[in-house]
């Protein structure tokens, strides 16, 4: 790559380079510092069953309260927060608040069913992960029964011996394992079968131009086969009109999630919407 350059650009030391160079390594320790203080807030989004509508799940997805640039979206952060490995320590900050919050839930006897969390691959690659979460979990006494990750085909593909035995090892403490994004990523069929796997995502890539595109009718079709196949449950990303969803029930989709039903919102904020619905 760097042949291709023109050595000129190595020559001089322009302002706008240490200006890049600043900027990152700022980032970085704004990003340290908001891990440190607690700028971190999760909203939710239920997941709902196609056939009796009930919400099987609620996933939480991690916000930043940056307090200059306001609420920042996870695509602004977590792919550098995994560069850095500062993933690690809010990986598990976003798994703790997410238990409290479902043991809460629980205990109010407002929600007893999955909460679903993403999950780097580089967490499942780091060596004490399982020891990690299960001290959170079993300090906030939440069954894994009712836990569910949500894990890319990236974080099998890169060490897919260690990363089979972590999720093996999960799937022996009664965690559910589900592949987010599915169909974008170059998972080989092969491990889907050997996986202790629960659930596919179909990503939202695939389901945004339904029932119109041909292409994207065949792919999620596929995939929702592949899932009744391996017996997995298939869920639906990004749906948002009805159309959608009558595909989705007519082709034998289980569930689906999206802003047709819900937007992801703070807790109180989907409190309120569930009991005004
Ligand atoms: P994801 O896990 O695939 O989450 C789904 C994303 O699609 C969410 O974006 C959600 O707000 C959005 N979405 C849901 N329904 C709809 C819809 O009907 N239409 C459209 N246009 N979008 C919809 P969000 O919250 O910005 O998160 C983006 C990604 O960031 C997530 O994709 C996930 O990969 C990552 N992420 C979020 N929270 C966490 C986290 O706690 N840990 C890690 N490692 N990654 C996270
Ligand atoms: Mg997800
Ligand atoms: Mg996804
Ligand atoms: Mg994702």
């Amino acid at each position: 790559e760097a042949k291709n350059h023109s050595t000129k650009n190595y020559l001089f030391y322009t302002p706008s380079m240490t200006e890049h160079l600043l900027t990152i390594s700022k980032f970085d320790n704004d990003l340290k510092h908001a891990i440190e203080y607690d700028e971190f807030i999760l909203h939710y989004q239920p997941q709902i069953n196609l056939h009796s509508n009930a919400i099987i799940g609620m996933e939480a997805l991690v916000r930043w309260q940056h307090p200059v640039k306001g609420l920042l979206s996870p695509y602004n952060f977590i792919a550098r927060a995994e560069e850095t490995r500062l993933i690690i320590p809010l990986g598990l900050f976003i798994f703790k608040k997410a238990l409290e919050q479902a043991k809460r839930w629980q205990d109010e006897n407002f929600f007893n069913g999955i909460i679903a969390i993403n999950i780097s691959n580089v967490q499942i690659e780091e060596e004490d992960f399982i020891e990690q979460i299960e001290a959170i979990r079993q300090k906030i006494e939440v069954s894994a029964l009712s836990i569910e990750l949500e894990v890319t085909e990236s974080s099998f593909m890169n060490n897919p011996m260690h990363s089979s035995k972590t999720l093996q090892k999960l799937e022996n403490l009664g965690y559910k394992i589900s592949i987010d994004d599915f169909g974008t990523g170059y998972s080989s069929l092969s491990y889907l079968k050997q996986l202790p796997l629960h659930k596919l995502k179909i990503d939202r890539s695939f389901i945004r131009d339904l029932p119109r595109d041909r292409d994207d009718q065949a792919i999620s079709k596929a995939i929702i086969a592949l899932g009744k196949t391996l017996e997995l449950e298939v869920l639906a990303e990004g749906v948002e009109t009805e159309e959608q969803k009558v595909f989705l029930i007519e082709n034998g989709c289980d569930s689906m999630q999206g802003f047709l039903f819900a937007k992801p919102m703070s807790a109180e904020a989907l409190e309120s919407f569930l009991h005004q619905n």
